[in-house]
């Protein structure tokens, strides 16, 4: 199956490396405005597929999407140190606001991946476009906070000493500074967290939780201040989203979608765990929360809501 990737900067190119070294997809077709750079991208992950997938990689323009059944959507101007996502905003919604029309006309079936921040408003506002087109908002995906679960998952292993895979803990709500570190509902391998760490003899105690909490939250800006942006984490993240896609799995993940309502407050695209199959997200739950987690999930929603609306969706 093909999968299309527009905006082949540091994260649509990660994202389509990651595809390649995993064996995602059957064919795999880069667009960016600069078509030197898709070409160099194209060239250069095409060199790795010998050592990884053997699959056809190649640059293209819009109509090279034709047939794809994923596109992955990484377009825009990156975070600069000290920029919050939100920031972003106006520059990138008039970038995806002139290319979702272009991916539908070639790939009307293709099921749309995005990771351009800020990624919760670019997500609700490229499904508000797509719906025009007839594509189900469930087709239009965000990658929200797959990344953040990711490094709360990645850095409570690390302190627990337990592989990643064994911990299952959410971070909700926006991409970004309002998130939500969802503890009440952590679990590491079927044990509520509290009795795991304590059996481990490495406790969650407040001070950490606050640690932690920074940590997470604050890992983009931390690693944007040593490095410029933030790319590894999401290209696999954007990757493994795209397999669950094209395998049909129902993997469970916390990514941005379409909610009407989040605690009073819609409509609202943010992340809470949901089902993603080939027909795009499936089903959403809401899992259960401590009143400040609600509360906090809340007020992550407004700040959305009035984002969204700032750009008139
Ligand atoms: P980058 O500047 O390296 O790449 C962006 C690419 O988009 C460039 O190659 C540019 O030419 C291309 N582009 C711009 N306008 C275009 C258009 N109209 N059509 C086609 N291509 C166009 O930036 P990056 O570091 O790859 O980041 C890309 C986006 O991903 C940013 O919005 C960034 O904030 C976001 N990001 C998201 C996450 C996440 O978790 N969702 C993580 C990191 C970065």
């Amino acid at each position: 199956m093909k999968i299309g990737i527009v905006g082949c900067g540091q994260v649509g190119s990660s994202s389509a490396y990651a595809c390649a070294l995993r064996g995602i997809g059957s064919e795999l077709v880069l667009v960016d405005k600069n078509a030197d750079l898709a070409r160099a991208q194209a060239e250069d992950i095409l060199h790795a597929t010998p050592f990884a997938a053997a699959m056809p990689v190649s640059a293209g323009n819009y109509g090279d999407l034709s047939g794809a059944a994923i596109v992955m959507i990484a377009a825009g101007a990156s975070q600069k140190p000290g920029e919050t996502r939100l920031d972003l905003l106006k520059r990138n919604a008039d970038i995806l606001g002139g290319i979702i029309p272009s991916i539908l006309k070639a790939a009307p079936d293709a099921i749309l991946l995005i990771a351009s921040n800020p990624v919760d408003i670019m997500t609700h506002m490229a499904a508000s476009i797509a719906a025009e087109h007839g594509v189900a908002r469930g087709r239009v995906i965000g990658s929200g906070t797959i990344l953040d679960t990711a490094r709360f998952r990645a850095l409570l292993a690390q302190h627990l000493g337990v592989s990643s895979h064994s911990v299952h803990a959410h971070v909700l709500g926006e991409h970004g500074d309002s998130e939500v570190l969802h503890w009440s509902g952590a679990t590491v391998s079927n044990l509520p967290l509290a009795d795991f760490s304590k059996q481990m003899e490495r406790p969650v105690t407040p001070a950490f939780k606050e640690e932690m909490d920074e940590a997470v939250r604050r890992a983009a800006y931390r690693i944007i201040q040593g490095k410029g942006a933030t790319w590894y984490g999401i290209g696999a993240g954007m990757a493994r989203l795209a397999e669950s896609i094209l395998r049909d799995e129902r993997a469970v993940f916390t990514c941005s979608a379409y909610h009407e309502k989040i605690e009073g407050v819609g409509p609202v695209t943010l992340s809470l765990p949901a089902i993603v199959s080939a027909k795009g997200v499936e089903k959403i739950f809401y899992p259960q929360l401590d009143d400040d987690e609600s509360a906090a999930l809340k007020r992550s929603a407004e700040i959305l809501r009035e984002a969204i609306t700032s750009i008139g969706f």
